[in-house]
């Protein structure tokens, strides 16, 4: 298969500084849970990205000193540390990319909780995190220190084989941005004041990194050009556009970003692709050095149209490369309908922040390549002589058929709804969600050219017909359903007066059964549903008091960094918005709610309630077959009955998707007594100096 030739453009070479990229595919910078705690996962998944076409590699950020450390990332603090980052950089040049290095300083984003060194600041200023501690304010000499410190670990970089060193201004959380920033910069120095005077340090980065590297590495400045703070903060029609006409030459790449990871890491929920097109297009007009952009591109056509407009020279992609680490190689041989697009969930990005190795909705395999050898893209030809009955169309039994059908396995999966898809189509209808149809639209794209896997849609399957079928296997991936007796998190018994009143779940919602009037929507879930359940409503014109026992609405979304805007989106749609409230009791006509801390009631008016709470799994036909024992099973030729998905434990679609491809690979999904993945144990250090010195 080729690709048409307007695609052509996105493989020409492009030269950055000293070196020159085999095609405009920019992994950028992107965190991933895993940096130095589990050096050989990460490098192994930036080995996979270069494998699959992307000419660029970039790790995450990489602290260059202990006075400004991440919790997770890379370090690059002294040489001590260049084996670890040097392994990604093989990795990366093993499939000819190049490999690029953001080094990073945080300032006073971050409490140095591992260090315990006093947060550094271009003035004083409470530390960004919750940690109640305050950055001081530097003087010359820490900026001398910090400029060493930079220079040292852009050195230590090449050393470690990096081709593109970063000074990372980006994100409003690193120095060189923070002294840029007009809310944060009030020295009355030469590094304040003007705007001259903010950007002098990050000018001396610049020339700095030039001078120690520049020769043999790209030097890249990934740039925060709107803060969204509007003229507190830098703005892209503002000093932020200013900056790169100041420095626009000195750098050989700009990688230019927006804000927090809240705003460039945007949900599908509250931006499209492309959307960061208004802040970057004109930063090519102060600048003639290559320009490399996010926005979760996943289209080529939209790629193309980058190029083709003068906006970007470089496709950037964090997620796109998460979702689909082979997606310039099969837009290279266009094999397009192949392409598994980022739906935009981040729930990469929240298991980044709740500091577990990264996985994706899409992408079963992500952060499983090294601890279990799982390719994006291969996997083993079958190994034994089963055949295997699925039982449920949604993201684990379409996932469990596809890996089963790629192995060469003969697989019939049954759906008793007409439509395949499960929880993801249905899902894909709610407000901001459609992109999640894209779970099933692959799977189903694959499924279609697979001769050995037939699609029953429209079947409801019984232990009978199982036992008739004839199938060595089956994964019973029936899905999970919604409570309705408010069960969840903060009430293990079912809510007082529930039978009086009109009952909803999402299932319900979802079915097209809607409550009409005023509704109290009470969410003991915390993740999305709930917000869009309560779009949806006020949509269709109910009057919805929104309640949840925690202190946040749709509390998860902290870590996909969509909360904000959910929480905003709920208080101006809702009539009223009940924080650490639960549902005590439901009434004719009236719903009691208590706080959670005091107990104290308020009755709200509620001809219905919709409970957005527990889950239970769907797991009666896998009951029902293992009731049988296992004599029965064998008479009928079955030698095993999995549980796969929600129908084994109920929770995000990435768990579901990742069940379906672990039955997919191993033909089961049950606990095993020896740990199914390889772990990478920390040495121990030698103690024996520490104590012949009597300690540091
Ligand atoms: Fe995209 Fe979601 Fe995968 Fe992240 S987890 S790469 S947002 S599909």
């Amino acid at each position: 298969m080729s690709r048409p030739s307007r695609f052509d453009v996105l493989f020409e070479p492009l030269r950055i500084g000293p070196v020159t990229t085999k095609n405009r595919f920019y992994q950028v910078p992107h965190c991933n849970g895993m940096g130095r705690a589990y050096p050989s996962p990460m490098a192994a998944m930036r080995g996979i990205k270069a494998e699959g076409g992307w000419g660029v590699v970039c790790t995450e950020q990489c602290d260059i000193h202990y006075s400004g450390q991440h919790q997770r990332e890379l370090r690059l603090w002294d040489a001590q540390d260049i084996p670890t980052v040097a392994r990604a950089s093989e990795l990366i040049h093993e499939h000819g990319a190049l490999a690029g290095i953001e080094l990073a300083h945080n300032g006073g984003h971050v409490a140095n909780l591992e260090s315990r060194a006093v947060p550094i600041a271009p003035s004083v200023e409470a530390t960004r995190s919750l940690f109640p501690g305050t950055a001081r304010a530097m003087d010359k000499d820490d900026i001398r220190a910090f400029r060493r410190w930079h220079r040292e670990a852009a050195l230590n970089a090449r050393r470690a084989g990096f081709d593109i060193v970063y000074v990372y201004a980006g994100h409003s959380m690193t120095l060189p941005v923070n002294f840029l920033s007009p809310a944060r910069n009030k020295r009355t120095d030469e590094y304040g004041g003007s705007l001259e005077n903010r950007a002098r340090l990050l000018r001396e980065l610049i020339e700095d990194t030039k001078e120690a590297v520049g020769d043999t590495c790209a030097v890249a400045v990934r740039f925060c050009i709107d803060e969204m703070m509007g003229p507190r903060g830098l703005t892209a029609d503002g000093e932020g556009i200013e900056v790169v006409g100041l420095l626009g030459e000195l750098p050989d790449l700009w990688d230019i970003n927006i804000s927090s990871m809240a705003h460039d890491g945007a949900t599908a929920r509250f931006e499209q692709e492309g959307w960061q097109e208004k802040y970057v297009k004109r930063v090519k007009q102060a600048t003639t050095k290559p320009v490399v952009g996010v926005g979760r591109f996943t289209s080529p056509d939209t790629m193309v149209s980058m190029l083709r407009s003068g906006t970007l020279d470089l496709i950037g992609a964090a997620r796109p490369s998460i979702a689909d680490p082979f997606l310039p190689r099969k837009i290279e041989e266009g094999r397009f309908d192949d392409i598994r697009e980022c739906i935009g969930c981040n729930v990469c990005l929240a298991f980044d922040s709740l500091g577990a190795p990264l996985r994706c909705t899409q992408n079963p395999t992500m952060g499983e390549e090294w601890r279990r050898g799982w390719h994006p893209e291969t996997i083993a030809p079958k190994d034994t002589d089963d055949t295997v009955l699925v039982v449920g169309g949604g993201p684990a039994g379409l996932e469990a058929a596809r890996g089963l059908g790629q192995r060469g396995y003969e697989v019939i999966l049954c759906e008793e709804s007409r439509e395949l898809g499960g929880r993801v189509t249905r899902e894909a209808r709610l407000p901001g969600l459609a992109t999640y149809g894209r779970v099933r639209d692959w799977r189903l794209e694959q499924l279609r050219r697979m001769k050995n896997v037939r699609l029953l849609p429209g079947n409801r399957v019984t232990a009978d017909l199982v036992l008739e079928a004839g199938c060595s296997l089956v994964a019973v991936a029936t899905g999970a359903t919604w409570r309705d007796d408010g069960v969840g998190r903060y009430h293990s018994e079912p809510v007082a007066g529930l039978d009086d009143t009109e009952v909803f779940t999402p299932d319900d919602i979802m079915d097209g059964r809607l409550p009409r009037g005023r509704v109290v929507v009470y969410d003991d879930d915390h993740y999305y549903m709930a917000g869009v359940l309560a779009e949806q409503l006020t949509a269709a014109g109910c009057e919805v008091t929104f309640a949840t026992p925690e202190p946040l609405v749709s509390a998860f979304t902290q870590y996909t960094a969509e909360q904000k805007r959910v929480q905003r989106r709920v208080i101006e749609l809702c009539s009223a918005v009940h924080t650490s409230t639960a549902l005590a009791r439901a009434e004719r006509g009236t719903a009691r709610l208590a706080c959670t801390y005091t107990g104290r009631e308020t009755v709200v008016p509620a001809d219905a309630v919709v409970l957005v709470t527990g889950q239970v799994p769907r797991d009666g036909l896998y009951r029902e077959l293992t009731d049988l024992g296992p004599d029965a099973l064998a008479r009928a030729g079955i030698r095993r009955v999995a549980r796969v998905g929600d129908a084994l434990g109920p929770g995000i679609i990435a768990g579901a998707v990742h069940s379906g491809h672990l039955f997919a690979r191993t033909l089961d999904t049950a606990l095993t007594d020896e740990t199914p993945y390889r772990r990478e144990n920390v040495a121990p250090g030698d103690d024996r100096l520490l104590l012949t010195k009597g300690g540091a």
